[in-house]
C-alpha cells in the first residue's frame, strides 16, 4: 500500500503540504478545492501559471476513487504525469502514442487500483471500450483541462472536446472541474453550456500579469525592430528564451535563418514540421538553453518554459484572447518579461478581408469580426495597454499599469482631420485602385513610374503632403484603416473608402484625433537604449 492511499483520509491542506510541499493554497485554489470536495461542479478561470493543476490534483487524492483528467495534448499529459510521479503520486496517461506494452501496463495498474490520477485524451476517454470500463470505476473527480478547447469561438477549438458534453451522463454524481486560462466571457459561457454545467460555481482569478511589459509598435522595418526587441535578451550573457510569433510557416523559417546568421541560436516551429522535428524542437526548447524560437500559433499549448523573457509578434493576432495567451507564455517564473507587438495597416485590412471572404457561418464571422476589431483598437490605443487588454475580458484595472509602453511614454495625439482628408481624397481621386506606397508617393509629390504612367502628377492632391515623410503618411493611412474609413479591395492590397465612415471625415463633420507614432517611437528608442 502506498502512502498516497492514506491520502484518502487526509485533508486537502495536509495533502498540499505532504505531497506537494506547499504551505498554503492560493486563495482561488482553496475555493476550488473546497467546492470539489463537497461534490460540486466548478469552472476555474485562471491565467497561465496561476496554479490550476492543484485545483484538481489535491481533491483527486483526497476524495475516494481515481481522479480522471481530460487533456488535449500528449506533451502536456506527459509533463504532468512526470511531475506527479516525482512527488510519489501514481499517475499515468492514456493516449494514442503509447507503446503496446506501456498501454498494457497501465491497464493492469488500473485493474488493480494502482493509479491515483489518470490523464486521458478526449477521444480515448470517449472510445466505447475505455468509456464503459471507466464508467464502472469509482472516480473522485473529472477534470477538463484547457476547457476552452470545447468552444468553437475559442482560438484553440478541438472538435473532439465536443464529445465531453456526455460526461455528466456517463459519470453521474462525479464532480467535474473545468479549467482554462481563457478569460473571455463568451468562451466561458460556451464551456458551461457545452459541458452542461450551468449550475457550476465559476471562480475567476485576476488575469493581470504585472511582470509582463506590454508594448506595441507600428511596423516601420520588421528586421530592425525585431533586432531591437531581442537585443536585451540575446547575445553574450543572455539567458532564457524568446518566442517570435509569425503569421506564416515560411516566415518562421526566414526569421530563424536570419537570426542564425547573426549567431543567435534560433529554431523554427510550425505545423508543417514532421512529428519528429517538432519533438526535437520542443525538447531543445525545454532543455533550457538560451534561444529564440520563431513560430506560428502551432507553438502554443503546453509550452511552459518558465524563463521566456520576450515574446514578439511580427504579425497581429486575430483577437485579444489569442494575444493574451501568446504573450502569457512569457515570464512564467514571475520575473520581468518583455512583449512587443508589431502591427501595420495592411495586416489589419488583410485580416478583415479574409474574414469577409471566409466560409464560416454568419454568427461566427460576426464574433470573429468583433474580436478582430477589439484587437485593432488595442493596438491603436493611446491609453494604458494592460488596462485595455484586461477590459477585453471584463476585468477593470483600477489604475494604469505604469509599465506598458503607453504608460512609460505617454503618446501624443494631434488633430489629424486635414491629414485624413488628404489621404481619403487621394484614394478617391486615384480611383480606389492603389496601395499605401503609391498613395504616399502621390501625397508627397514623388513622380515615380507608376505615378506618371497613371498621370497622377496632374491631380490636385499631388504633393499636398510634402511636409511629412513617407512613414508619417503610412501611420495616418494605418490609423484610418483601423478606424474603418479605409478598407482593402481585391488581392493586391488596393485601398478603397468605406463611404459611411469616410464621408463625414471628408465633409469635416467628424474630427480625427491621431496618435503621434514618431514621438512614441523616439521615446521608446531612448528608453530602450538608456
Ligand atoms: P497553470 O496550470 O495554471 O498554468 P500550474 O498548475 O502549472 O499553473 O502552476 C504554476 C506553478 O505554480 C507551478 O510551479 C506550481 O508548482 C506553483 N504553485 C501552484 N500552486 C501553488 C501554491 N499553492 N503554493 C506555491 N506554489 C504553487
Ligand atoms: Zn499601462
Amino acid at each position: 500500500e502506498s502512502d498516497i492511499l492514506q491520502a484518502g483520509r487526509e485533508t486537502p491542506q495536509a495533502v498540499l503540504a505532504r505531497v506537494f510541499g506547499f504551505p498554503a493554497f492560493r486563495s482561488l485554489q482553496e475555493d476550488a478545492v473546497e467546492s470539489v470536495m463537497r461534490g460540486e461542479d466548478v469552472l476555474v478561470l485562471m491565467p497561465t501559471g496561476g496554479g490550476k493543476s492543484l485545483c484538481y490534483q489535491v481533491p483527486a487524492l483526497c476524495r475516494p476513487g481515481m481522479g480522471l483528467v481530460v487533456s488535449p495534448l500528449i506533451a502536456l499529459m506527459d509533463d504532468q504525469v512526470a511531475a506527479l510521479r516525482q512527488v510519489g503520486v501514481r499517475a499515468a496517461a492514456l493516449h494514442s502514442e503509447l507503446e503496446t506494452d506501456e498501454a498494457a501496463q497501465i491497464r493492469a495498474d488500473l485493474s488493480n487500483d494502482r493509479i491515483d490520477i489518470l490523464y486521458v485524451s478526449p477521444e480515448r476517454l470517449l472510445s466505447p471500450g475505455t468509456r464503459d470500463w471507466l464508467a464502472r470505476r469509482k472516480l473522485s473527480v473529472i477534470a477538463i483541462d484547457e476547457a476552452h478547447c470545447i468552444s468553437a469561438w475559442g482560438h484553440e477549438f478541438r472538435p473532439e472536446y465536443r464529445g465531453l458534453s456526455t460526461l455528466r451522463d456517463i459519470f453521474p454524481g462525479v464532480p467535474r472541474i473545468a479549467l482554462t486560462a481563457t478569460a473571455d466571457p463568451r468562451t466561458r459561457d460556451d464551456i458551461l453550456a457545452a459541458l452542461d454545467m450551468r449550475h457550476a460555481r465559476v471562480l475567476t482569478a485576476s488575469f493581470h500579469r504585472p511582470n509582463l511589459m506590454i508594448a506595441a509598435l507600428p511596423k516601420t522595418g520588421e528586421t530592425r525592430q525585431l533586432q531591437d526587441a531581442l537585443a536585451a535578451h540575446t547575445g553574450p550573457g543572455a539567458t532564457g528564451a524568446c518566442i517570435v510569433y509569425c503569421g506564416s510557416r515560411a516566415k518562421t523559417e526566414r526569421v530563424a535563418n536570419s537570426l542564425r546568421q547573426r549567431n543567435i541560436t534560433a529554431l523554427a516551429f510550425h505545423a508543417g514540421l514532421s512529428p519528429m522535428e517538432k519533438r526535437a524542437a520542443l525538447t531543445r526548447f525545454r532543455a533550457g538553453e538560451p534561444m529564440v524560437i520563431a513560430a506560428t500559433i502551432a507553438f502554443g499549448m503546453g509550452i511552459d518554459r518558465p524563463d521566456v523573457r520576450c515574446v514578439v509578434h511580427l504579425d497581429m493576432p486575430g483577437s485579444p484572447e489569442a494575444y493574451y495567451q501568446q504573450i502569457g507564455r512569457a515570464g512564467r517564473d514571475g520575473a520581468m518579461a518583455d512583449t512587443v507587438l508589431l502591427y501595420g495597416g495592411e495586416d489589419m485590412a488583410r485580416a478583415r478581408h479574409w474574414l469577409e471572404q471566409s466560409n464560416a457561418p454568419e454568427s461566427e464571422r460576426r464574433i470573429m469580426g468583433q474580436r478582430l476589431e477589439s484587437m485593432i483598437a488595442l493596438t491603436e490605443t493611446t491609453g494604458c495597454r494592460t488596462r485595455a487588454l484586461l477590459a477585453c475580458f471584463g476585468e477593470t484595472l483600477a489604475e494604469s499599469c505604469g509599465h506598458c509602453d503607453n504608460c512609460r511614454n505617454p503618446v501624443a495625439t494631434f488633430d489629424g482631420t486635414q491629414a485624413a482628408q488628404k489621404v481619403l481624397s487621394a484614394i478617391y481621386r486615384t480611383g480606389q485602385r492603389f496601395g499605401a506606397v503609391h498613395l504616399t508617393n502621390v501625397l508627397r509629390g514623388k513622380a515615380d513610374d507608376a505615378v506618371t504612367r497613371n498621370a497622377h502628377q496632374h491631380l490636385s492632391v499631388f504633393g499636398v503632403g510634402k511636409d511629412h515623410d513617407a512613414t508619417w503618411w503610412r501611420g495616418v493611412i494605418r490609423q484610418l484603416i483601423a478606424r474603418g474609413a479605409i478598407r482593402t479591395v481585391g488581392e493586391h492590397g488596393a485601398l478603397a473608402l468605406d463611404p459611411d465612415v469616410a464621408r463625414p471625415i471628408l465633409r469635416g463633420e467628424e474630427p480625427v484625433l491621431l496618435r503621434d507614432d514618431q514621438t512614441a517611437a523616439l521615446a521608446r528608442g531612448r528608453s530602450s537604449r538608456g
